[in-house]
């Protein structure tokens, strides 16, 4: 039922972008041009026309974690990450929905439960080829159970490292930006984190980026490594954490699109005030699960992309950042 509803919503959203004669950068205000971050946010990118072989990405609504199907236009598909223990109830769905009975590509970006938590069961379930995953080694639950699943399932296990490029078919790239060796380890500051896979698809003049959680430490050897880190669409790091963007980020990136994992009223504060206001000063099209629900973006190879979310978002709070406990507690302890 619930499915069928969301099918449902991607349909209208379907037809309300399709029925629009504006181009996406008209905006929907029509008198003036609305201020920065506001345009092409809700519902952008819906009225872009894509020409010929599309691939299609979706974000999974899957409350505070990170789950994203790719579906390459030759039917390969690529699943990053698979959030808490339980997400696999949500995931396996939203596969069957998209008519996917196999993964050919699986990426772990870091052994944290919000990431890796329901991918064991669901390895179990959905037959896979291979997965690349960093192989930081922490013996959490979820991990164990991953490692098992992928034994079992006869899956090939590889270490992703810093300059490879993996072909997906024909028409489709992925290059692994990140982690590199030495790994961080216990003692460097959120270790687990900062060795995040980072992931790009080529596919033609589209680029798509992938960050994990990645924090100040690993983008750091981002940019030291001098890999080519453009993109049309970025998953924003860390849920919108502080810790994850920054306006030079943003800069180097130049996103049209972006997308925050996180649950409404997540304990983290996610995003944080300091991310949505980076997003806010461009004129990168944000998306959140939190309010969006589950998002599919459609792509062609010549950088255009069209954004279906399942449910349309109040544009007053896509730029409201999470209610952030934390900072809450840190400014009562300074007065
Ligand atoms: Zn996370």
């Amino acid at each position: 039922m619930k499915s069928w509803f969301r099918f449902c919503c991607i349909g209208v959203a379907l037809l309300a972008g399709f029925g629009c004669g504006k181009k996406a950068d008209e905006g929907g205000a029509g008198v003036g041009k609305p201020p920065a971050g506001q345009m092409r946010t809700q519902p952008g990118g819906q009225n872009v026309v894509l020409n010929g072989k599309t691939l299609k990405i979706t974000v999974m609504d899957i409350g505070q974690g990170d789950s994203t199907l790719i579906e390459t236009p030759s039917g390969k598909t690529v699943l990053i990450d698979a959030g808490l223990p339980g997400s696999q109830d949500k995931i396996e769905p939203i596969l069957r929905e998209h008519h996917v009975s196999k993964l050919d590509f699986i990426v772990d970006s870091h052994p944290h439960n919000d990431h890796i938590g329901g991918m064991g069961k669901l390895l179990e379930e959905v037959p896979f080829d291979t997965v690349y995953d960093s192989a930081l080694v922490t013996n959490a639950p979820a991990q164990t159970r991953l490692l098992k699943a992928i034994k079992a399932g006869g899956g090939k296990f590889v270490r992703a490292r810093k300059g490879m490029t993996v072909p997906i078919d024909n028409d489709v790239t992925m290059e692994i930006l990140q982690p590199q060796d030495p790994l961080f380890q216990e003692g460097d500051k959120n270790y687990i984190n900062n060795d995040s896979v980072i992931v790009r698809f080529v596919f033609g003049k589209t680029r798509l980026l992938f960050t994990g959680d990645m924090e100040e430490v690993e983008r750091a050897r981002l940019y030291e490594s001098g890999a080519d880190i453009r993109a049309d669409f970025l998953k924003i790091a860390h849920h919108g954490s502080r810790n994850g963007t920054d306006a030079e980020f943003l800069g180097r990136v130049k996103p049209q699109i972006a997308t925050i994992s996180c649950a409404t009223g997540n304990s983290f504060g996610h995003p944080h005030a300091e991310a949505i206001q980076a997003l806010q000063a461009t004129q990168i099209a944000l998306y959140r699960t939190d309010l969006s629900g589950t998002i599919v973006i459609n792509c062609d190879a010549e950088g255009h992309l069209q954004a279906l979310p399942s449910q349309i978002a109040e544009s007053n709070r896509v730029y409201q950042p999470g209610d952030d406990r934390q900072e809450q507690k840190r400014r009562r302890r300074k007065r």
